[in-house]
């Protein structure tokens, strides 16, 4: 019987449900078997040296935390297929995971994971602490985010926009998870718009306190991690009314439960409930009944009421002061754009693993089936993908060290550049782990084998610490106004890789060879020149609608095209050129080869997929069907290098999934009888 008869026999027995075919009729075809995809795929270049390019910083730490656990008991270990695999029981009630994420941080305490993370000092400390948090984010999204939550938004918030006083009461508290910190900034009623929230707060002069009041439903806080359970204490986010007069949004420490884990007095607190993903973590609602707190606990970096009542601040302008407010919460922002480069290279690791041991049909009677991974089609969908996540990365480091020296003129930039980031690298995890959840057929949608899963755990990072739309339209708006600035003034651009646009418009060949495509000038000069025409099509269509009549935030909205593109735009340059450095930092010549392929990869898969490339008229049609010829030619080059690419992640095999190995015999009988 041939293979298709076989396959069409099969069928037929399971949709009549005749009984299975004699042994003997299955004897002909010998059994699959795993076979490593070690055997075949060798590394060219220095798969240590390219993770060290990747990971970027603190390997030795990192290897140190995935040891720990993998080694806990508390991190779920399971062996299938002969190998330990570490993953939360996403099986367990809602209430019984978020106490497992409790666990586990008491654990990493324990261990001394978090020590310095806020009173630590220096980059050394800093990079440390990115790099603990990675790790944990790659075991279970809701372990980070429950850690994020407590030292990044309420220890971030003591550290920024607290001072001294605020300082040396709470940090080590909080380091050592004597009190336990969550952030009340969303309300029912308002999320991306922070400035309108209706949390209010007044001041008592006589007796020198703050209080703080619910005034109705939509302003019940909304969505704040570790509120339903375990926080002890929040910052809560309030309009400041002082003597009639609203000075705007403004930050109060309020302790929320008491030590025995009670709600505190005039605190009422309901869950939220049951979500999609990430329900290890417990999201609260807070109302607050006129709650009354100490004058000093407004945290007052920026503004203070003195105990008489006054209102003071050294920024009057109420615009400056709430931006002056809010950028110190750019760490948000920066670990969730790394974070989801991770959660990309866990979708890419298993997908091509899986890709690489996995057949699938038979070109030609009796000749063994095709490995999934040599199929075109299969190297076209995931290696541009691959390439991407290698971009993503080299950004997303990019991006923590712009954090790490971070000064005050550099607000700006930290804010463009973390949002552009957070936006795109959070998106290209999204689209990773769908098209890898495809890729591995029906095995991406079990949950032990992380793709499927990951979609529903991750996806909140697009909303949360700025709607990536929101974040878009915020790019654009910065952008506009160096425009401006730089026109106005008559001034060269300066800052925000700008500068390009001092120069002459690049001129794109009308021929485009093999040799050009791949060529880095030609990349980044068709990148800039989508970017400075798109920045002047936005700032003149805007500039025509206000001379119209129209305000400028609404001759913002009605630009709105042009500022998706124009984001977009930003966001692919500025990703390009920290690819560009990363490929000229390097020294080892294999590894230099693997770093171009993956850039003219990145670039021309991105200047195939934006519209923008062709409706604006950057490629003719003839250029982009060279170029997406190309991106076959690419893709093909890369075939070889799969394994050692993702190996380079330098993600341990405990942290994949059964589907990455052996799936053979991790699904085998004896596991069940056991
Ligand atoms: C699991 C989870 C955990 C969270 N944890 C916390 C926490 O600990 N603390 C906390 O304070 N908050 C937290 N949040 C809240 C989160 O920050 C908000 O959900 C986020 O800011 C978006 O607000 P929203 O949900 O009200 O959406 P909205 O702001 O209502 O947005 C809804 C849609 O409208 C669009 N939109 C909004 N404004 C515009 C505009 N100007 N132009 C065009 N389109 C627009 C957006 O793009 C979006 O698609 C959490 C949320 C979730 C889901």
């Amino acid at each position: 019987m041939d293979r298709i008869s076989r396959r069409a026999q099969v069928l037929n027995n399971h949709l009549t449900q005749s009984p299975p075919p004699t042994v003997s009729s299955l004897q002909r075809s010998p059994c699959l078997a795993f076979s490593p995809p070690e055997l075949t795929e060798k590394a060219h270049f220095d798969t240590a040296e390219l993770r060290k390019l990747t990971d970027g910083h603190n390997i030795q730490d990192r290897d140190w935390l995935y040891g720990l656990m993998v080694q806990s008991k508390l991190f779920n270990p399971r062996v299938l297929g002969g190998r330990v695999f570490i993953s939360p029981n996403y099986n367990q009630s809602m209430e019984q995971q978020r106490e497992m994420t409790m666990r586990r941080i008491l654990f990493l305490l324990e261990r001394g994971v978090f020590e310095g993370w806020l009173t630590g000092k220096g980059i050394e400390a800093e990079m440390r602490k990115f790099a603990f948090l990675e790790v944990v984010g790659m075991f279970d999204h809701s372990l980070a985010i429950k850690i994020g939550v407590h030292f990044f938004l309420w220890g971030g918030a003591i550290q920024f926009f607290g001072t001294k006083r605020h300082h040396d009461k709470w940090l080590r508290d909080t380091e050592s998870y004597a009190v336990k910190g969550c952030f009340a900034m969303t309300e029912l009623g308002h999320g991306s718009n922070v400035r309108g929230i209706e949390t209010i707060t007044t001041y008592d002069s006589n007796t020198g306190e703050f209080i703080i009041n619910t005034p109705c439903e939509s302003a019940q806080k909304y969505w704040i991690g570790g509120a339903a359970n375990h926080a002890t204490h929040t910052v809560a986010f309030s309009q400041l009314n002082i003597d009639g007069t609203n000075q705007g949004v403004h930050a109060f420490i309020v302790q929320i439960r008491d030590k025995d884990g009670s709600i505190c007095p005039s605190i009422r607190i309901a869950d939220c409930g049951h979500k999609t993903g990430l329900n290890g973590v417990d999201n609260g609602r807070i109302w607050f009944d006129n709650v009354r707190i100490p004058r000093e606990n407004l945290l007052n970096s920026v503004a203070d009421v003195s105990p008489d009542g006054h209102y003071l601040s050294s920024i009057k302008d109420p615009d400056q002061r709430f931006a002056a407010f809010l950028a110190p919460l750019t760490s948000g922002r920066v670990t969730i754009a790394v974070s989801s480069v991770y959660s990309s290279k866990i979708g890419m690791a298993i997908a091509i693993r899986y890709a690489l041991s996995r057949r699938a049909f038979s070109v030609a009677p009796n000749e063994p089936e095709v490995l999934l991974l040599d199929y075109p089609s299969h190297q076209r969908r995931l290696l541009p993908l691959l390439a991407k996540t290698y971009a993503m990365s080299f950004s997303a480091n990019y991006l923590k060290t712009l954090y790490m020296n971070r000064t005050p003129e550099l607000i700006k930039t930290i804010h463009v550049v973390s949002s552009a980031f957070k936006a795109a690298l959070t998106w290209h995890n999204m689209r990773t782990l769908q098209e890898c959840r495809e890729a591995c057929g029906g095995q991406g949608l079990k949950t032990e084998n992380h793709v499927g899963h990951f979609k529903s755990e991750f996806d909140v990072q697009l909303t949360f610490e700025g709607d990536n739309n929101v974040l878009m339209q915020q790019i654009s708006k910065a952008l506009f106004a160096e425009y401006v600035n730089a026109k106005k003034r008559n001034k060269p651009f300066k800052g925000l890789g700008l500068e390009h646009m001092n120069g002459p418009s690049p001129v794109i060949p009308s021929q485009l060879s093999s040799h050009t495509l791949r060529n880095k000038q030609f990349q980044m000069d068709a990148f800039c020149l989508r970017e400075r025409d798109l920045l002047a099509q936005f700032a003149e269509e805007v500039l025509k609608l206000q001379s119209q009549g129209q305000s400028k935030e609404n001759a913002f909205m009605l630009s709105y095209q042009i500022a998706e593109d124009l984001g977009r735009a930003f966001s692919d340059r500025a990703i390009l050129k920290n690819f560009i450095q990363v490929e000229e930092s390097a020294t080892d010549e294999p590894l230099k080869g693997i770093l171009a392929l993956l850039r003219s990869m990145y670039a021309l898969v991105i200047m195939e997929e934006d519209p923008a490339f062709l409706r604006y008229g950057y490629l003719s049609t003839t250029n982009a069907t060279s170029l997406r010829k190309e991106i076959l030619v690419l893709c093909k080059e890369m075939r070889p290098h799969a394994l050692a690419l993702v190996d380079s992640f330098g993600i341990p095999a405990a942290l994949l999934s059964p589907i990455a190995f052996n799936w053979v015999d991790s699904n085998a009988w004896s596991p069940v009888q056991h």
